[in-house]
């Protein structure tokens, strides 16, 4: 975490970066030129901290999609031949001016999301990191493998796959935007971006950062829109290659219908309901700090995060009496203040959301821990964090993606059980485990039916590793070398070294 400077510097901070946007509608950016929408139409977009206004963005349908598919297919013809050495260059450059402008960037995120500003200092340099890591692939993201035979030689090269679609969801949306777009870019696609119409604000300022940094015009463009409209066109048109998208899984699977008369290609990051498992032998001070990390962070609004803690019968009470007690001191608060761990949830309707999942715990049989508190705040969009004991997998609190604050704790007696819970869910992004035996840390993280396991640790990103998950988690990887499979083509060319024998047909 970046330390982050008082909440009267943010504060001041903040009004200077979001006036611009409270004065001027943001429009969509296509082709390097902010636009309004073809039919004018615009939404109110509001800060979740106290509702105040924070200004009008344009809101696209089809005419605009189009539009912005338009440039991003003119500029491919560029983009896509331009050398990797050069791309290299820019996205070097687009990381530089991000870094530059990390302050602005945080604390507008953290006002149009709720998200702490802790958490949102450390989320802007990391999505420089992403340009960063990405940019040094470029020279090489077209190299195959050489795959010869007695007569022939065969040799794979890949290609930009064309012009794409990037559709992100509100919890952390500069750095997700970033760790999509900024492959795409690198492997030679341009980019038409849709961002969550709860959290506009950084897609503008990302956009607008790589184009002052020397990104040509066109190559990655930003309509502004609902999911229904602007996110739907995005998805049906033909122009568009493939759509990667993050978000819930129910969207996924309307993206999936959406994109198949036009056969996208599809990447799909979705929801979680990640499991942390503490055996007794385990580091139990470390194994908590993590469990309360994994949760608390990003006010729980995180896909990866341990929504439900599996802990062993023999340390359960006394594992979750401290749990208790330590949620008692979490600060929840105004997002721009240091101090605060967790902010207002992201809109009225999520957190209403979150707070139905409260009532449900207690409807169905488990204890809940501190989540009711009131808290003392300017809107009702903050919630407690919340921790629900004497609960069982069956339960809907176990079961299903809550995305807050909130953690159910759910005892198991042995490994077979403990591998049995954690798979019994539909999701499988992300699996946490504690324990001291280095066999049965191999052993049950071989077993567990998740796209990533972390093994006494907290989610620690490597950026060259695979990022995704199975079942309703996703649909392939991103990271590394796997973000260039998504975004390219790979092509086979079959070369004959001498006079192999040609099959003569007729007679
Ligand atoms: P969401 O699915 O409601 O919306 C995500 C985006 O999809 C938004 O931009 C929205 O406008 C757009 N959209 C909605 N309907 C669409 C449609 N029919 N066609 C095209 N686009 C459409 O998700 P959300 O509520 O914004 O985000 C929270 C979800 O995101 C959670 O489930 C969370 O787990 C998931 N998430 C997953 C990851 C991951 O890496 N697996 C990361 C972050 C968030």
């Amino acid at each position: 975490m970046a330390d982050a400077a008082d909440l009267e510097t943010n504060t001041r901070a903040a009004t200077e970066h979001l006036a611009r946007f409270a004065s001027t509608p943001t429009h969509h950016l296509i082709a390097g030129e902010s636009v309004p929408s073809a039919d004018g139409a615009t939404f109110e977009n509001v800060s979740p901290i106290d509702a105040m206004r924070l200004g009008d963005v344009s809101s696209g349908d089809a005419a605009d999609v189009d539009r912005a598919a338009a440039a991003a297919a003119d500029a491919f013809r560029e983009w896509s031949t331009t050398p990797g050495v050069k791309r290299k260059a820019i996205l070097h450059d687009v990381a530089d001016l991000i870094e530059e402008r990390a302050q602005q960037i945080s604390v507008v995120e953290s006002v149009d999301t709720g998200q702490a500003i802790r958490f949102m200092s450390a989320a802007a340099v990391r999505g420089a990191a992403n340009f960063r890591f990405f940019a040094d692939q470029a020279p090489g993201a077209a190299d195959g493998q050489s795959l010869p035979t007695d007569t022939h030689i065969n040799y794979t090269t890949r290609k930009p796959i064309g012009p794409v679609g990037v559709i992100t969801p509100w919890n952390t949306p500069f750095m997700l935007s970033t760790w999509k777009i900024a492959p795409a870019l690198a492997a030679g696609c341009t980019v038409v971006h849709k961002p969550a119409e709860w959290s506009p604000l950084t897609a503008h300022l990302l956009a607008e950062t790589a184009l002052d940094a020397g990104l040509p015009p066109g190559v990655l463009n930003v309509v502004h829109g609902l999911g229904e409209t602007a996110g739907k066109s995005l998805t049906e048109h033909p122009a568009i290659q493939a759509v990667a998208f993050v978000g819930e899984s129910h969207t996924g699977s309307l993206i999936q219908a959406q994109g198949a008369p036009t056969l996208k290609r599809v990447h799909f990051e979705l929801g979680g309901k990640n499991p942390v498992v503490v055996f007794d032998d385990a580091d139990l001070d470390r194994a908590m700090d993590a469990v309360i990390f994994m949760i608390f962070s990003l006010n729980g609004e995180r896909c990866t995060s341990s929504s439900r803690v599996l802990v062993q019968s023999s340390i359960y009470d006394e594992f979750t009496a401290r749990l208790a007690e330590r949620i008692r001191s979490i600060p929840v608060g105004h997002p721009l203040d240091p101090a605060t761990v967790i902010g207002p949830l992201i809109h009225p309707n999520h957190c209403a959301k979150v707070r139905s999942y409260l009532d449900q715990a207690a409807t169905e049989g488990a204890t809940v821990h501190r989540g009711t508190e009131m808290v003392d705040a300017p809107s009702t969009n903050f919630v407690a964090p919340a921790l629900f004991t004497g609960a069982n997998n069956e339960m809907r609190i176990s079961q299903e993606e809550i995305f807050g604050p909130v953690l159910t704790a759910i005892p198991f007696e042995d490994e077979a059980e403990a591998i049995a819970l954690a798979n019994d869910v539909d999701y499988g992004l992300a699996g946490y485990l504690w324990t001291g035996d280095v066999g049965r840390a191999h052993r049950v993280a071989d077993a567990l039916d998740a796209g990533m396991i972390w093994v006494n640790s907290q989610n620690v990103r490597h950026l060259p590793t695979p990022f995704g998950g199975t079942k309703r988690s996703g649909i392939g990887r991103d990271g590394g070398d796997w973000s260039f499979d998504f975004y390219m083509e790979t092509k086979n060319i079959s070369v004959a070294l001498g006079d192999h024998l040609i099959p003569k047909l007729d007679a």
